[in-house]
C-alpha cells in the first residue's frame, strides 16, 4: 500500500484516525491485521475483553489487537464515510466518499456491535451527539414556553 493517508490522533472517545490529505472516494485507506483465530478462540477472546475482533466469517475472525494494526484506531460512527470490506480472506478500510484533510476516518460498526457493545444511548458519534443535543435544546426550549405560559396564566389572574 502506497504512504498513509492518515495519521492517529485524539478523538471524542480516544484516538481516532484522522485523514492527512484529500481521500478520494473508494480509495483504500488501510488494511485490518492482525492473527486470524478460530472462532472458539474468538469467543474466548470476547469474554477476555477483547475489542479488536473482526469476525470475517463464521469460522475466521481476526485479532486485531496488535498496535501496529493501525486500522483499529477507526472509531465507529452511525454516519460513516468509510466502511470495511473483504478481499481474498483479507480486511481493508475504503473511503465511501470524498474525505477532506483532518476529518476523522469512521465506519460503521454494526448493529450487534453498536447494541452490545457501545450501547445506543452512549454512542459518542457525531450523528448522536448531534442528536442528543438538539433533543435537550429543544426540551429546554419546551420548559421556557411553558414556564412563560405559566407566567402570563398568573398576571391575569
Ligand atoms: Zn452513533
Amino acid at each position: 500500500m502506497p504512504r498513509r493517508s492518515f495519521r492517529i490522533g485524539r478523538s471524542i472517545t480516544g484516538l481516532g484516525l484522522f485523514a492527512i490529505r484529500p481521500i478520494k472516494k473508494r480509495e483504500k485507506i488501510a488494511e485490518y491485521k492482525g492473527p486470524r483465530v478460530n472462532a472458539e478462540e474468538a469467543g474466548r477472546l470476547e469474554r477476555r475483553g477483547n475489542r479488536y475482533l473482526y469476525e470475517i466469517n463464521k469460522q475466521i475472525t481476526i485479532d486485531g489487537t496488535p498496535r501496529s494494526n493501525v486500522a483499529r484506531y477507526a472509531n465507529h460512527s452511525c454516519n460513516p464515510n468509510a466502511e470495511t470490506y473483504t478481499y481474498g480472506g483479507r480486511v481493508f478500510i475504503r473511503a465511501l466518499r470524498k474525505i477532506k484533510p483532518d476529518e476523522e476516518i469512521t465506519y460503521d460498526y454494526g448493529n450487534d456491535y453498536l447494541k452490545w457493545v457501545i450501547g445506543r444511548s452512549r454512542c459518542q458519534c457525531r450523528r448522536c451527539r448531534r442528536r442528543r443535543a438538539r433533543k435537550q435544546r429543544e426540551a429546554r426550549a419546551l420548559k421556557k414556553r411553558r414556564a412563560k405560559r405559566l407566567a402570563r396564566m398568573r398576571r391575569r389572574r
